[in-house]
């Protein structure tokens, strides 16, 4: 295995109610065999996983000496060792996790999707607004929805006044675009009552984790009461979370990233979970370079129960270091046709980086 540290800026800091990103700072895993080259990518959001760039490298490290002499095919197998080895490691279980799908995916000559069994099928991707000035969503409301996205992602968490104001900009930035929210966690129960029915005047889609991750009954609340549908994100990381989330009633919509679920498996055994309890699902992501985005475009095309999504990560980048992958052309995600992940860090940017190689 080789591990290459990366930090790309952001064109922006990038604010949520419990952090401020100002660089994509991730790990890039290769892991080689049979003349072949799996990608993945480990994009940390030290606040919802307690992972970092460092923690990933150690873990990874951990990763790599367990692998050597293990055979690819056995991907389940592996993963699940790679979970008791280091279990709340689950971006750093990812990385290892889209590798291995690469490999053995290209090994077969075939795209991810179609070796995950799944149907190509449009994916229409939201975008972001982080938390800003309502003078500047309103404005990069209107510049998102004349680039043809149809969906726009407003980040809520600093109080009712700000989080409607927001609301409102954006809606007279862009009137015609269906608005989803994401507060982070930033509420307790009744202060994110107040918040949604606030914002519910201007038709919003749902909001993602009102509430903190551990506040289960505080979502089945809302859940229950709120005129806008609640989606758990923080307080839903595996198919074990989901399966307790839907059975004991606290929402019907889960979000799925592949740093929280350890993967693709992960992420689709979320995926039979929400079909199993008829809710429905978002693929969305951390800040992901265009490597990590292709993996969750690959999963979105094996299921029709992931039916939302906010597959936007890399675009707050400064620049972009991947080859290949896939492409958002007027909202919609172009998944293309090449074998394995189709995605990989270009040999320009991998000269510049450092790397640990395990082997
Ligand atoms: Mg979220």
């Amino acid at each position: 295995m080789r591990i290459y540290p990366f930090d790309i800026p952001l064109v922006k800091p990038f604010k949520i109610a419990t952090m401020t990103n100002h660089a994509a700072s991730g790990v890039f895993v290769a892991i080689d065999a049979g003349g072949v080259t799996g990608w993945g990518e480990c994009l940390p959001f030290h606040a919802i996983n307690g992972e970092n760039q460092g923690t990933c490298v150690e873990s990874l490290k951990i990763f790599a000496e367990f692998l050597i002499g293990k055979n690819a095919l056995e991907l389940r197998h592996l993963i699940k060792t790679c979970f008791q080895l280091m279990p709340t490691q689950t971006t750093a279980i990812c990385g290892v996790d889209v590798a291995l799908h690469d490999l053995v995916s290209q090994s077969a000559n075939l795209p991810l999707w179609a070796w995950l069994g799944g149907s190509q099928r449009e994916l229409k991707t939201d975008l972001t607004i982080g938390i800003v000035d309502p003078e500047e969503a309103k404005s990069r409301a209107a510049e998102i929805a004349s680039q043809g996205f149809e969906v726009i992602k407003l980040k809520l968490g600093d109080g009712l006044a700000n989080d409607y104001a927001r609301v409102e900009a954006v809606r007279e930035g862009a009137p015609d675009v269906d608005i989803r929210v994401d507060a982070n966690q930033a509420y307790d129960r009744e202060a994110a009552m107040t918040v949604l029915e606030g914002i519910a005047e201007f038709n919003i889609q749902f909001c993602e984790q009102p509430v903190k991750r551990g506040d289960w009954e505080g979502l089945k609340w809302l859940h229950n009461n709120a005129p806008v549908p609640v989606m758990a994100d923080e307080s839903c990381f595996s198919a074990q979370d989901a399966f307790g989330l839907f059975s004991r009633g606290c929402c019907s919509l889960v979000n799925v990233k592949l740093c929280k679920s350890g993967g693709l498996l992960g992420g689709a055994d979320i995926g039979s979970v929400v079909e199993s309890g008829f809710g429905k699902s978002m693929i969305g992501g951390m800040a992901e370079t265009r490597l990590g985005v292709s993996a969750s475009a690959h999963l979105a095309c094996t299921n029709q129960v992931f039916e939302f999504f906010d597959l936007d990560a890399h675009m707050g980048h400064t620049f972009d270091p991947i080859d290949g992958g896939i492409q958002i052309v007027s909202g919609s995600i172009n998944i293309g046709e090449s074998v394995g992940l189709g995605a990989r860090p270009s040999s320009e940017f991998l000269n510049k980086l450092s790397c640990f190689e395990v082997k």
